[in-house]
């Protein structure tokens, strides 16, 4: 997810968050993976800086947002001194966390 606030925030372009799977063999997905196609046994926040989050989440929908919340929480406001900023409204998902619950529609004729 990509910060696109109102605000101008230097240095914002170097931390790209992203849902990093932990796999049952000790992997870690990176930031070209979508995490919810891994064998995961848990979600947590990462950082295309190489951050990646203490806290680990339950591997399901709701880990996969928590783990996109726990970045901006956990990663991007402290580094980048800028407190209150909304997961939703001020940054850019991946594209799959935007479309993955449409995979399955089926396409129209
Ligand atoms: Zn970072």
């Amino acid at each position: 997810m990509l910060y696109i606030g109102p605000v101008e925030i230097p240095g914002s372009d170097d931390h790209e968050g992203f849902v990093s799977a932990d796999t049952a063999d000790g992997r870690a997905t990176g930031i070209w993976s979508d995490a919810r196609r891994a064998p995961a046994v848990a979600y947590r926040a990462a950082c295309e800086c190489g951050w990646r989050d203490d806290v680990a989440f339950v591997p399901d929908r709701l880990g996969h947002s928590a783990a996109l919340r726990a970045f901006v929480d956990h990663h991007f406001s402290p580094v980048t001194g800028s407190p209150a900023l909304d997961p939703v409204r001020h940054f850019l998902p991946a594209w799959a966390a935007v479309v993955g619950a449409r995979e399955l529609a089926p396409a129209m004729a």
